[in-house]
């Protein structure tokens, strides 16, 4: 095992647990209220935000936790076992701030990361359009230099276009902005754009079957000025920065999914060693407790092939296969441990007096953003295609 890397300390073990007991006390209490009546829960970021907890995967020089992915995403667990909408938020919040760590230059992270994961602020990640979700290059969004002004020399951007589905959508602080400068269809280029820029709209929020609490709306871009500073990497990088934040973006949302089944099944077990059938706990009944067994097997195989690519991308090696296989395998088994959940509460199971309904409706948007299941399956299909005799290796040098 290599000396440099990063591993979890007794220290990873404290954060992990120190988040279950803000969750379960602090936050628990308000998320049903915030769910059902649609009411983004800012306040939640900023606990978290100041309990160390929205920049835990960057290092310390810009103020990070500096924390193993490996840990990063099981705090996320936690957070998503108690409330996905805000697990969801702290990993488009780490998403959003990638591009900058690592195709930023010095003089640029100097200036805004600190800032970005101090805790204060919230971020968000505009890739999609309304005809551009699994194909981003489809894009419309535009940014044209504008020569007339100046921006140490090398003029404003204007931006104009929608994008849509935006996390955060009307409350970010800052969004990390993907557009065209160029007719390429990948000429695409990335912006930092500050959340109060004029002429950055929200629509309304759009209605959603789950993860209420989570504003998702079309941002409107229209003019909206930004400096030549504020774009990462070259022109016609954008799609690149998007796509590689993506890889680790996917881990998140599998542990979110990972952390959503966990709080499934904790109700489930509760529930099914107090309810009484036929004169015995339906625990008790083997078809039932076999029910719970599939379920426990679905998290922990969830659990394992997120942290082994998590292990990956700790160790510095290619990891977005594997990212695509914990995304698939995660996202899809907390959909049939959610469903199987309601299962076990029977008709208790089928109302808003128990979580777990709420739990499979959020379960079913992980199976569609950053990335459906289906194009999921293309990367991993596409890896088969170009391993050598179609199979992919595993590592097994210490993952
Ligand atoms: C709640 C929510 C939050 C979101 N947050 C964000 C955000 O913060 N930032 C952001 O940029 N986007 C966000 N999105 C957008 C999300 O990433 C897209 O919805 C997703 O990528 C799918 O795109 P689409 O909806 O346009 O579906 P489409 O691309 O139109 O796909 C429709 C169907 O066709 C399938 N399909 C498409 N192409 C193929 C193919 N080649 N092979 C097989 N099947 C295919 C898809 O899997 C899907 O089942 C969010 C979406 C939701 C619902």
């Amino acid at each position: 095992m290599p000396a440099d890397r990063l591993m979890p300390t007794e220290e990873s073990a404290d954060l992990i647990r120190l988040t279950r007991d803000l969750m379960t006390k602090e936050l628990a209490p308000q998320v049903a209220a915030a769910e059902a009546t649609e009411t983004f829960p800012r306040e939640a970021f900023r606990t978290l935000g100041r309990a160390g907890l929205l920049s835990l995967p960057y290092p310390e020089e810009y103020g990070g936790g500096a924390q193993p992915y490996e840990v990063y995403l099981q705090v996320l667990e936690e957070i998503a076992a108690v409330w996905a909408s805000v697990g969801v938020g702290v990993s488009v919040h780490a998403l959003s701030c990638f591009g900058l760590f690592t195709r930023g230059t010095d003089e640029q992270k100097q200036k805004w990361l600190p800032e970005m994961l101090s805790g204060e602020l919230l971020g968000a990640y505009a890739l999609s359009e309304a005809h551009a979700g699994s194909d981003p290059a489809a894009m419309k969004a535009r940014a044209r230099r504008d020569p007339s002004t100046s921006s140490g020399g090398a003029g404003d951007y204007v931006l104009d276009g929608a994008k849509a589905w935006i996390t955060h959508g009307g409350h970010a602080d800052f969004y990390k902005v993907m557009a065209r400068t160029s007719e390429d269809r990948n000429g695409i280029s990335c912006f930092l754009v500050p959340g109060d820029a004029d002429g950055l709209v929200a629509d309304p929020p759009e209605r959603k079957m789950g993860l209420t609490g989570s504003a998702t709306t079309t941002i409107r871009l229209e003019g909206v000025r930004v400096p030549a500073e504020r774009r990462l990497g070259e022109e016609g990088d954008g799609l690149r920065i998007a796509l590689a934040g993506l890889d680790s973006g996917r881990l998140g949302i599998a542990a979110v999914a990972t952390g959503l089944a966990q709080g499934a099944l904790d109700h489930a077990v509760a529930y099914a060693k107090e309810r009484e059938a036929f004169g015995s706990r339906i625990i008790d009944h083997q078809g039932l407790s076999f029910l719970l067994a599939d379920m426990a097997a679905a998290v922990q195989t969830a659990r394992a092939t997120m942290l082994h690519a998590a292990r990956l991308k700790d160790r510095g090696l290619p990891f977005s296969t594997e990212a695509s296989v914990a995304k698939l395998v995660a996202t899809d088994n907390a959909m049939k441990v959610t469903t199987d959940a309601v299962q076990v509460l029977g008709g208790y199971g089928y109302t808003k007096d128990f979580p777990v309904e709420r739990f499979m409706r959020e379960a079913k948007v992980m199976q569609i953003f950053e990335g459906t299941n289906q194009i999921q399956r293309l990367v991993i299909g596409r890896a088969l295609d170009r391993a050598p005799g179609g199979r992919i290796e595993v590592d097994r040098a210490g993952s």
